[in-house]
């Protein structure tokens, strides 16, 4: 599962800076989800839950997401809009040469703890 190997590189990652900031307990976690990721909010959660049993720094914390959208990026006219429903056309100049600038992102935005 997909979801389940990023959570867990999430978790890894979380691991190491609540060691470095000795934070012996995470009560909330902030994820960013860019769209292109391709991964889904619900699973994301779950292999969440999966991670956090057992474990001391991670099980009473709760896990939000924010969906990032697909930013395109128009090379002609240099328009930056959001892309949705697969809808590659600039809508300024309805110009075909649309780049990705954003939606591929995954990461921990913030966390607290103590
Ligand atoms: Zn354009």
């Amino acid at each position: 599962m997909h979801e389940l190997s990023l959570m867990e590189s999430v978790v890894r990652q979380l691991r190491a800076s609540a060691a470095e900031n000795d934070i012996k307990k995470i009560t909330r976690v902030l994820l960013v989800v860019g769209k292109m990721t391709m991964a889904v909010p619900d699973a994301l959660q779950f292999a969440f839950e999966v991670l956090q049993k057992e474990d001391e720094l991670l099980k009473d914390a709760v896990l939000e997401i924010r969906d990032e959208p697909i930013r395109g990026e128009c090379r002609d006219c240099h328009h930056v809009f959001d892309i949705e429903n697969h809808e590659f056309l600039c809508p300024s100049c309805s110009g075909p040469n649309v780049k990705i600038v954003g939606g591929r992102e995954l990461y921990i935005d913030f966390y607290e703890g103590d």
